[in-house]
């Protein structure tokens, strides 16, 4: 530990928005991917952003000099870039960890190429961001690699003169998060390799590192919760012995440390960050452990969009400030990655809503504002108050008739008929072929569609112009689900930007922004719907684009439809309503829409909730009450269907585990999972729990553009067999095919079909 560490800064942020506030991240990765720019178009605009980034919180207020500011840049993700850091690179990418990593290989990490397949991608706790897997078996390489992105970013920011805070992912996090036999094992060979990260940094001048650790405040990942505080503890007290090294700020965003934060204030290291939006402030007991260490108070929350209640948050500070004896800073809760740029960009929204929210840039302006205190900072403390009053009786926010019809649910608006019954009227109606194929839903969206949208948007193309666009596709999304023999077919969602905000801007209750966007991963960025008010459908949504599908097939048509935890996870939600409730206002709207889509004469309804593990509550004590709301939602959309209508629902991400039981509790009568990149882990799992209607485990990974060979695709059917009988297997990607082209989304669905047949004429 240097001799004289500088103080840690009174206001700070966790991290910020990488994207750029046009989405110049995006731009540069996916032209240097199409190879129409070089590596160092792609290294100028990164470095740009940087700069830019650092100036911006520079002009916003935090200190340049005072380590106030994160140096939290990534190309595609920071688990990759920590993971790359420490060398943790899988041999079978062959890649040469001794010289600093180029952006073609780093890329390769992610996205794979032909002959290799990419690291997994998976859900970062909860929420919407993902980041890549680290597999860290007990080969894998662990090295310093010097002149690693945290080094050469805080060095970069000294030469312009600003005094960064170099962000990495914690250890203990990176071996809780990554895959392979027991990762935990390789705590202290990791550990060592961060010891000389942290002295490479100290050398280059950094005084403060700030370590990220949101592992400590979940019971979710597949480490059991009493190593991981064990782990915490022996990584840190090492981390903190090491000669030269800059100040530690152990972060741990997105809930509670609980009896983690003793453990840390033991270690040894200076300073710990607490999310006091999801958490709560220690007890005395808990405090008397941290005598003199410096805590960041995350009370400004960055995983949502609501201006704080400035003198609710104050007065906790002040709680924290008497409780605690030593230095208290403020922060946000979590990095700003998961809000857009500014609500200055928002001009289109109503004026009234507009004043309600704060994005990344207005919640720097929080942090200064507590941190100054009312005394200092008047003005912020009294337009707080006025937004809050103003919001609680606005028109929209509380409707009586969302709220009787809410009211007035019983037991029975979430049962269906038996699910045998059910099964026999539907396979009567449908006549479907054994291991039927399908897709998700969505067709790639081409270049075309964007273009029309835009121009409608603008006023170029009138409304019945825009539906001859969208009905020509359709027509060819049929046709050629024809040509290439499919048994389900889908309409192709070629109406839909996004699966979320399409029924966003459908139903009330919701606004959409223009430059809202926020990074999913890599260059993948969503824009969350706003839902501000009591939520209700003013018309169908679906039905006609699905009617006119169905029209042009003699097949069956699934229709479309996204659930009600899914539209609440991808939108920036209410924050003064219980989840359960506003999730049951967005059932009934979709139940009024799938009553609908039975009356076109559509048998197959697929209702989509690909985020229900994203909400999954990151502590064990919290699940139940979470999974007894989620699932009645999604019940509540479904159980208006006819016995002999078809229900499916669509999930994806990695990990199955916890949510096996709900999964089976959501009662679809087909489920269609992700599993490609998983080698179908999670049929023998549903099997085991004694799942019995249909399964459809994704035997094509389409986050790549790699194809899947007819081959591969018969041994995944040959996996999931052993593992459920015939009737209760279907056939389907991994997950929608709006992100792929039509080349390789022709030449998987053509492999898939064949080793259908392949596996049908085997068995
Ligand atoms: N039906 C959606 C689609 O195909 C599902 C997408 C998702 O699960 N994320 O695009
Ligand atoms: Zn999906």
């Amino acid at each position: 530990m240097s001799d004289h560490l500088p103080a840690f800064p009174a206001s700070t942020i966790l991290g910020y928005p990488r994207i750029g506030p046009r989405r110049e991240l995006k731009r540069a990765l996916e032209s240097f991917w199409s190879g129409a720019t070089t590596k160092a178009d792609l290294a100028e605009a990164g470095a740009a952003l940087r700069t830019r980034t650092r100036t911006h919180l520079t002009d916003l207020g935090l200190d340049p000099q005072a380590a106030a500011i994160p140096s939290d840049f990534s190309y595609y993700d920071q688990v990759l870039s920590t993971a790359v850091a420490v060398g943790a690179i899988p041999e079978r990418f062959g890649i040469d960890a001794s010289t600093p990593i180029s952006l073609a290989d780093y890329s390769r990490l992610a996205r794979g190429d032909a002959e290799t397949a990419p690291l997994e991608l998976t859900k970062w706790f909860d929420t919407n961001y993902h980041y890549l897997v680290p597999e860290i078996g007990p080969d894998t390489p662990l090295r310093h690699a010097p002149g690693s992105a945290p080094v050469a970013e805080f060095a970069e920011a000294q030469a312009t003169g600003v005094h960064t805070r170099p962000v990495v992912v914690g250890p203990v996090t990176l071996l809780a998060l990554a895959k392979g036999t027991d990762p935990l094992a390789r705590l202290d060979e990791l550990v060592a390799v961060y010891q000389q990260l942290l002295a490479e940094l100290a050398a280059a001048g950094a005084t403060w590192v700030q370590l990220d650790e949101p592992a400590l405040v979940s019971d979710n990942g597949a480490v059991p919760a009493a190593q991981l505080g064990e782990a915490a503890d022996r990584a840190y007290r090492t981390l903190a012995a090491t000669a030269d090294r800059p100040g530690i700020l152990v972060a741990a965003p997105y809930g509670d440390l609980r009896e983690r934060f003793a453990t840390l204030a033991g270690t040894g290291v200076e300073a710990i960050a607490l999310d006091l939006v999801k958490g709560e402030i220690p007890d005395d007991g808990a405090l008397a452990h941290a005598r003199g260490l410096t805590l960041v108070a995350g009370l400004v929350d960055g995983h949502n969009v609501w201006r704080t209640d400035l003198h609710a948050a104050a007065e906790r500070l002040q709680h924290l400030r008497a409780a605690h004896d030593g230095p208290v800073s403020v922060a946000t809760s979590t990095s700003l990655l998961h809000v857009p740029h500014t609500v200055a960009d928002e001009t289109d929204l109503p004026e009234q809503l507009r004043s309600w929210l704060a994005f990344a840039d207005e919640k720097v302006g929080e942090v200064l504002a507590l941190t100054a205190g009312p005394e200092t900072a008047p003005e912020a403390f009294t337009t707080s108050r006025a937004v809050r009053e103003d919001r609680s009786g606005a028109l929209g926010v509380r409707r009586d008739e969302v709220r009787r019809r809410t009211a007035a649910l019983t037991a029975a608006d979430t049962e269906r008929a038996d699910a045998s019954e059910r099964a026999t009227a539907q396979q009567e109606r449908l006549n479907l072929p054994s291991l039927p194929t399908t897709t998700i839903g969505s067709f790639p969206q081409t270049g075309d569609l964007r273009r029309a949208r835009a121009q409608r948007r603008k006023g170029e193309l009138t409304e019945e112009q825009y539906a001859e666009v969208i009905r020509g596709e359709i027509s060819r999304v049929i046709e050629l689900q024809t040509e290439l023999g499919l048994d389900v077919l889908v309409h192709g969602e070629p109406e839909r930007n996004d699966m979320v905000q399409y029924f966003a801007e459908l139903l009330d209750g919701f606004a959409v922004t223009q430059h809202g966007w926020v990074q999913s991963y890599g260059s993948r960025c969503t824009r969350p719907s706003i839902l501000w008010g009591d939520v209700s459908r003013p018309a169908p949504m679906t039905v006609e684009w699905t009617r006119y599908a169905a029209s042009l097939t003699d097949k069956p048509v699934k229709g479309m439809l996204t659930g009600p935890v899914t539209i609440l996870a991808w939108s920036f939600v209410r924050d003064d309503l219980p989840l359960g409730e506003v999730a049951d206002q967005v059932a009934l709207a979709l139940r009024d829409e799938v009553s609908d889509l039975e009356h076109a004469g559509i048998g197959v309804i697929q209702v989509d909730e690909p985020a229900l593990r994203e909400l999954l509550p990151l502590r064990a004590d919290d699940h139940q009450a979470y999974l007894d709301w989620s699932v009645r939602s999604f019940r509540l959309a479904t159980s208006g269907a006819a016995t002999h209508t078809q229900v499916h629902t669509h999930l994806c991400y990695s990990e199955f585990g916890e949510v096996i039981d709900a999964i089976d509790g959501l009662g679809a009568d087909v489920t269609s999972l992700e599993a490609a990149r998983s080698a179908m882990e999670v049929v023998p799992e549903l099997a085991e729990a004694g799942f019995s209607r249909g399964i459809g485990p994704g035997v094509w990974d389409i986050h790549s553009p790699r194809v899947p060979s007819e081959a591969e695709i018969v041994d995944l059917l040959g996996r999931a067999l052993a593992a459920v009988p015939d009737r209760q297997l279907w056939v389907n990607p991994d997950c929608g095919l709006k992100t792929r082209g039509y080349t390789e989304t022709v030449e998987s669905l053509r492999n898939l079909v064949a080793a259908t047949e392949q596996t049908r004429a085997s068995r």
